[in-house]
């Protein structure tokens, strides 16, 4: 251990008039602080002691009882100070409880066998939302398993103490994650000025919705006023079990998705009839070609796009299909509507366009739910649902290296939850 000079003696004093300024335990005070080598790394250290007198606290009831014995001390790393490492270190009390026999003291600036402090964690957290996980990690030095225990408790401590008293409308979607067809549910709060995921879990199934609804409570399920989703028949069939009174709304962004879907169906389809004829492969990279809408396009994209629609290609036809439809969105009165789609849909069944039949015949069967977007309109906005979605998208991006459903979930939450952070440090980042 280093003894500090003069003038990092000041420094020191300078970092306790500091630190008593932005965390003051209640109970403790801040002793001595040196620099020495902790993991082969020059840290700061910072001694704290209980208060002369003062009783340790039973982590089970939170009663002040009386001290049993005292433990070796322990390091609890600290936001880094000056780039410094830096580490509360204390020797935890046992007290004896009456109740619950002697335990290791409750303290108030980590938790259990935590070796991180609370503000570490929180501070971590921030970072992990703004970087990688991995680059949080490589920036302060520390595991990816740390950072994403830093974020677990946040997000922990988020979900137990948020509310959900004032939501009344959500969307539910689904996001597909890793490969091989696995899926996992979201549901959102899409009321104006309060938008967040509310919930994710694993699977698209019925009993998936159904353990969002349990966890929602009947209360709130009975509050619901707009429910927004994807056609998908496990859904359809819970919402209406569990939100009766809500208005469930096939949404323009859920339909949309499955114009695209058979758009891609059909354009993998015809490259490999290409390909079986050796015929030049003009599709080659036009999958965001078709996927994108005309007024989303490049230049240069408009360019490509306009010499394809001067062949006959199958793709091509469910391409124009899709953007015709797209009036659909744009009627004031619903029978008006009523009557497009039901033409559109006579006109597409005449195609030998196999994938736009099937969406064809998907809209005549839910049509009353898709009509009920013109029942809720003005009142909701077309765009919240398809927002989340890619903010979803991109969070998962992001966090390439999460190797189980849970850490994904958690990312989830935590870009995505809005959820209230616990009350130290708010004086940091
Ligand atoms: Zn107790």
């Amino acid at each position: 251990m280093r003894k500090l000079s003069n003038p990092a003696r000041g420094k020191a004093m300078l970092i306790k008039t500091l630190l008593n300024k932005v965390e003051r335990f209640k109970s403790f005070v801040y002793g001595s602080i040196c620099v020495t080598l902790i993991a082969g790394v020059e840290a700061l250290v910072i001694d704290i002691e209980p208060r002369r007198n003062s009783r340790p606290i039973c982590p089970e009831c939170g009663k002040r009882q009386r001290m049993y014995d005292r433990q070796p001390q322990r390091l609890f790393e600290y936001i880094p100070v000056w780039s410094f490492k830096t580490y509360f270190r204390y020797a935890p009390r046992r007290v004896r409880c009456l109740e619950h026999g002697v335990k290791v003291e409750a303290l108030p600036w980590a938790y259990g066998k935590e070796r991180m402090t609370f503000s570490y964690q929180v501070y971590l957290s921030r970072w992990a939302k703004r970087l990688s996980w991995k680059e949080t990690a490589d920036i302060f030095e520390t595991s990816w398993d740390t950072v994403f225990r830093a974020v677990k408790f946040v997000v922990d401590y988020g979900l137990a103490h948020r509310s959900l008293d004032d939501v009344t409308e959500i969307g539910v979607d689904e996001i597909s994650v890793f490969k091989g067809h696995k899926y996992l549910t979201l549901v959102y709060q899409i009321n104006a000025g309060s938008r967040r995921l509310l919930w994710c879990g694993p699977e698209r199934r019925t009993k998936t919705l159904l353990q969002f609804f349990q966890d929602f409570g009947r209360e709130r399920g009975a509050q619901l006023q707009f429910v927004c989703s994807d056609m998908w028949a496990p859904y359809l069939k819970v919402i209406a079990k569990k939100a009766p009174q809500a208005l469930n709304i096939l949404d323009r962004f859920h339909i949309m998705r499955k114009f695209n879907e058979a758009i891609d169906e059909i354009r993998r389809g015809e490259v490999k009839q290409f390909k079986a004829n050796q015929q030049e492969n003009v599709l080659n990279r036009g999958r965001w070609l078709l996927l994108k809408r005309p007024e989303n396009l490049s230049a240069k994209q408009t360019a490509r796009m306009s010499d394809l629609l001067r062949l006959n290609l199958a793709s091509i036809k469910g391409y124009l299909l899709r953007e015709d439809f797209q009036r659909f969105w744009d009627y004031q009165r619903a029978d008006y509507a009523d009557r497009f789609l039901e033409d559109w849909a006579t006109r597409t069944l005449q195609t030998d366009l196999e994938p736009m039949k099937k969406v064809a015949r998907m809209l005549r069967k839910h049509k009353p739910l898709i009509m009920n977007w013109f029942k809720a309109k003005g009142r909701l906005s077309s765009g919240v649902v398809e927002g989340m979605n890619l903010k979803a998208k991109l969070t998962m991006r992001k966090a390439y290296g999460f190797k189980t459903l849970k850490c994904l979930q958690i990312a989830l939450y935590h870009e995505l939850g809005k959820l209230p952070e616990p009350e130290y440090l708010h004086r940091f980042c």
